[in-house]
This record gives structure tokens, C-alpha cells and sequence, in this order.
């Protein structure tokens, strides 16, 4: 199974007509394209469909600026018509990437970007390199049976979730622009308003890329793809004696660290495929994914998630079964002559994983209970607190603000939380005596926790109550709701509905990657 809706779909309403914009109405961006030059035979250049009548519906403002863009030059005819990939700027080398994936444990090997395109690279003003690429910008030679396109609802989705991302720090993809195309676009339920995401990135290099050339049995391929890795993510390991399996390390704690940090605020990726698992460790692809308010591993929203493969609490091991089909694609490189020996000294660093993942999650958790110092009960002490509100559904996000303010000495709004406090004063007991441990005073210890602990996370009825507007031509709930989320850590007021989790008769929620 595959996460590819959209395959079949024929298109309502003309598919290209020619507009009076040129090349020349475009502002001049500074292309650097390492990609299209250093790994030629990795891609197929390619151009993008040109939409009937393309508009940018919103642009990052924020964004565009660290690329060093002007924001008022990217909304006009010309540059609609290159943010929906049908007007190649000058300087860029339009491409689509070649890659495999496992999808849900089954292997395809060959994917590839059949409904994208690397428009090109810039060097952003902190000097580092950043991708633009167009999602949904037409058929590649890669889109199989799709339609290369994709519709405004999950393009706003892919948006908002890289902007609430990125305020959580946590690392991810962004969107520049979301671009309507002017065409309706038929997708299961009817025609939808066709899109176009451009997607920054710090790489599109993924676990799947690898893949595709290590299937092949290209070696040689798969060697120049690592050393173009170690050269854009990890250049300090380039003159690395074992800069192969030094590569893989890094990209495992990255993992570690990100898996973690999704773990710490309660995110479900929900399509955790090798295709989908960045090299840089960035998150990328928001098309099934969701937050869960009641802390519950078993969480799954994904709809053809259903053995809850991608559920909240698999997402450490599935990381670490992304890792070992990656380990698997160094081999040869790791060590050319004795694969047995490659292969024992991967796994050791493939075991390693588990135990990286939880000094990262640990760590965090300490953060998040505001803990300085590193006593050995820490882990009990963080996971009896989980297993508490699992068993009473008590909300995750809300647990560490309300504890914050437990810290501050009012103990009801947390002991709300628990549909039997009692169990809550038992571990309350365990960490006052730990807070004792430190020197940190109550109100430091408090704040230093709200510095972690968002209020507004994109709760899933309020990401479909926006999405749903957006749709029928209303941008202010998620223009509203993104103003919130640009500042997850601070009060805001009016703001208090977007802290409550969904209500009663919202019911289960589903998502689709109705892409
Ligand atoms: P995703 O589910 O977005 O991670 O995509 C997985 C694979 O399916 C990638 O190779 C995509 O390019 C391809 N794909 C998804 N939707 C479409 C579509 N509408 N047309 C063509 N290819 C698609
Ligand atoms: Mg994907």
C-alpha cells in the first residue's frame, strides 16, 4: 500500500494556455544548482505544466527574506507562473530527482518526484544552501499513473505545518509560497481548487534516494550521492578516514533528535516511508500527519494507516527500521572488500539508535518538567507521568503548561487533567522531591518550562476548520490560525480557543493523503 492517491484521476478544466508573461518580468533569483551539476545521471530535467490562470494565494514574507528574495517581486503574473512551475527563471535547472522508498515495510523501487520539481538551489543570507521545489507542478516521466498535480487543501496543510513547525524549533521543510493554478483538479470527493507548495528545504536527499541507485546495483552511484551528502550536510567528516559510516551516524542522531523532538510535542507523522525520511534531518512531507491531544501512543490518524505501523509510539523503531534499509544502501561503501565486516560494524551503529533516541527524548523531558541535572530516576519519573495520562486522556500539551503552573503553586489546573487526580498526587509526591534536588527556584524552574511548552499546537479541529474555509475562498481562520502558531510559547490574547482541544462532538479524526 501506498500513500499515491491521486493516481488515476482525469482533470477538469484546460490544462495549458499561454499567458503574456516571459522570462524577463521575473526577478533575478541567484541560482546555484549543485545538484543538476555535480550528479547528472540522477535526475531528469524537466520542465514544469504551465497553469491556466496561476496566483499566489499566500507568500512567506518571513521566509522569502532569509533567502535573500524580495517578497513584493515574487507575487506578480511572472512569478505566479514560476511558483506553479509553468515559467523556468533564468539560472534555474528544473529537475525531477530520481528516488525508491519503502512504503508501509514494501519496497518500490522506483518512485521519484512524479508530480514535483527542484526549480533550483539558492544560498540563503546565513550562507546556506537551500532547495526551492515545486509540489504539484505537473506530470514528470516519474508520475507513473498520477496526475502530477495537488490541491489547495494539502498544500495550505503542507504550509501551515512547516510554519508550526519551525516556531516548535523543531526541524522541517518550509513552505514558500502556495500557488493556485486556476484549474479544478478531480480528486475523490470532486473537483478541488488545483496548487502548487513551493517547498524550501536544506536538501531533498532522502533515504530513498539511495535506495533507488543501491537497488540498481550502482555502487559507483550510490558513492557519489554519499560524498555529495557529506559535501552539502556534513563537510567537518569529508576528510574522515571512515567518512561512510561517520555519514551514517550523523544522519542517525539527526533522526534521533527529530523523532524525539516529534515525540515531545505530541506529533504523528503518519508516513514515516524510506522516501520520506530526509538525509539533512529535517521533517518533511505533511500529508497525512496531525498532533494528538490526549497522550496515547497507540495514536494513528492516518486512514490507511491501519495496523498503526506510524502510530505515535512506533515512530523511534520505525525510525531505526528507516535507518537499517539506509545502512543496507553502504555497504559497499563502508567497506569495498569484506562486506560481512560493513555489514557487523552498521549494525552496531544501527543498534546504537535506541539508545540515542532516548538521551535525545530525555533530554528533552527534562526540559520539559524544567530538570537541569541528570539523576538516574529521570526516565521513571518522565515515563510514569505518561503512562498516568494514558491511562486517564489527559491532553499532552496541556499536561506541561498545567504543570507549569503547579510549579508556580496552583496545583488545580493540572490535577483537572486527570480524570483521577489521586494518581497524579502519588507522581506529583516523586516530583517535588526531585525539584529539591536542584538549586533552580520555583519561578525560574516555571518559566524555563514555558520556554519549551507550547500553548497552540495545530489542533486537528482547528487545522480543518481553516483548511475547509480556505477552500471555498475564506483565508482568515488560516491566516489566523498561523498568526497563532508563529508563537507557540507565548499567551495571546483572545487566543484562548486555539489552546483547547477539539471538542467533544469533533469525534475521531481521520486524514487522508488526499495529496
Ligand atoms: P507522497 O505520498 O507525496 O510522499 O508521494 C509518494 C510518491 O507518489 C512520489 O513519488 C510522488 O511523486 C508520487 N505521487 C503522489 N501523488 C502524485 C500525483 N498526483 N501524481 C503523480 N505522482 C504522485
Ligand atoms: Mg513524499
Amino acid at each position: 500500500m501506498t500513500c499515491t492517491p491521486g493516481m488515476n484521476p482525469a482533470t477538469a478544466g484546460p490544462t495549458s494556455i499561454l499567458f503574456g508573461v516571459t522570462m524577463l518580468d521575473l526577478p533575478a533569483i541567484p541560482f546555484d544548482n549543485s545538484y543538476a551539476r555535480d550528479l547528472e545521471g540522477f535526475y531528469i530535467p524537466w520542465g514544469g505544466t504551465k497553469a491556466p490562470a496561476p496566483e499566489v494565494l499566500r507568500l512567506n514574507t518571513a521566509l522569502a527574506s532569509e533567502l535573500g528574495l524580495e517578497a513584493a517581486a515574487l507575487t506578480t503574473p511572472a512569478s505566479a507562473a514560476m511558483l506553479s512551475g509553468g515559467l523556468a527563471p533564468k539560472g534555474a535547472a528544473p529537475l525531477a530527482m530520481a528516488y525508491a522508498g519503502h512504503q508501509f515495510g514494501g519496497f518500490s523501487p522506483q518512485l521519484g518526484d512524479g508530480r514535483a520539481l527542484l526549480l533550483g538551489e539558492v544560498i540563503d543570507r546565513a550562507g546556506r544552501r537551500r532547495d526551492i521545489h515545486l509540489k504539484g507542478s505537473g506530470r514528470t516521466p516519474f508520475s507513473r499513473g498520477g496526475d502530477g498535480k495537488a490541491v489547495l487543501g494539502p498544500v495550505l496543510r503542507e504550509y501551515l505545518f512547516g510554519e508550526a513547525m519551525h516556531a516548535l524549533k523543531i526541524p522541517t521543510t518550509r513552505a514558500l509560497a502556495a500557488t493556485l493554478t486556476g484549474e479544478a483538479v478531480m480528486r475523490q470527493n470532486g473537483p478541488e481548487p488545483g496548487a502548487v507548495l513551493a517547498r524550501v528545504a536544506s536538501s531533498h536527499l532522502r533515504v530513498g534516494t539511495f535506495q533507488f541507485f543501491a537497488a540498481r546495483g550502482d555502487v559507483d552511484k550510490v558513492r557519489r550521492l554519499a560524498d555529495y551528502a557529506i559535501g552539502r550536510h556534513f563537510p567537518d567528516i569529508a576528510d574522515h578516514p571512515d567518512r561512510y559510516l561517520e555519514l551514517f551516524r550523523r544522519v542517525r542522531d539527526l533522526q534521533a533528535a527529530l523523532v524525539a523532538q516529534w515525540a515531545l510535542v505530541g506529533f504523528v507523522h503518519g508516513v514515516m516511508n524510506t522516501d520520506n525520511t530526509a538525509i539533512s534531518g529535517e521533517t518533511i512531507d505533511y500529508g497525512p500527519c496531525a498532533f494528538m491531544d490526549a497522550h496515547d501512543p497507540k495514536t494513528v490518524f492516518s486512514s490507511i494507516d491501519q495496523f498503526g505501523r506510524y502510530a505515535y509510539g512506533n515512530q523511534p523503531p520505525i525510525m531505526q527500521w528507516n535507518l537499517t534499509r539506509f545502512a543496507e544502501t553502504l555497504i559497499d561503501l563502508v567497506d569495498p572488500e569484506d562486506s560481512e565486516e560493513a555489514i557487523r560494524r552498521l549494525t552496531i551503529e544501527v543498534n546504537a539508535f535506541p539508545a540515542q533516541y532516548q538521551r535525545e527524548w530525555l533530554t528533552g523531558m527534562r526540559a520539559k518538567l524544567g530538570l537541569v541535572k541528570d539523576l538516574p530516576g529521570d526516565l521513571d519519573l518522565a515515563n510514569d507521568l505518561l503512562a498516568a495520562a494514558e491511562a486517564q486522556g489527559t491532553d499532552h500539551t496541556r499536561l506541561f503548561r498545567a504543570l507549569a503552573v503547579f510549579v508556580r503553586g496552583n496545583v488545580a489546573p493540572v490535577r483537572a487533567l486527570f480524570s483521577d487526580p489521586a494518581r497524579f498526587d502519588a507522581w506529583a509526591d516523586r516530583f517535588v522531591r526531585r525539584m529539591a534536588e536542584e538549586e533552580t527556584g520555583d519561578l525560574g524552574r516555571a518559566e524555563a518550562m514555558d520556554r519549551v511548552n507550547p500553548i497552540y499546537i495545530p489542533r486537528n479541529h482547528l487545522v480543518d476548520e481553516a483548511l475547509k474555509a480556505a477552500v471555498v475562498g475564506d483565508m482568515e481562520p488560516f491566516d489566523r490560525l498561523i498568526r497563532v502558531l508563529a508563537l507557540p510559547f507565548t499567551p495571546q490574547q483572545g487566543a484562548e480557543r486555539y489552546a483547547e482541544p477539539a471538542p467533544a462532538d469533533f469525534g475521531r479524526f481521520v486524514t487522508y493523503c488526499g495529496t
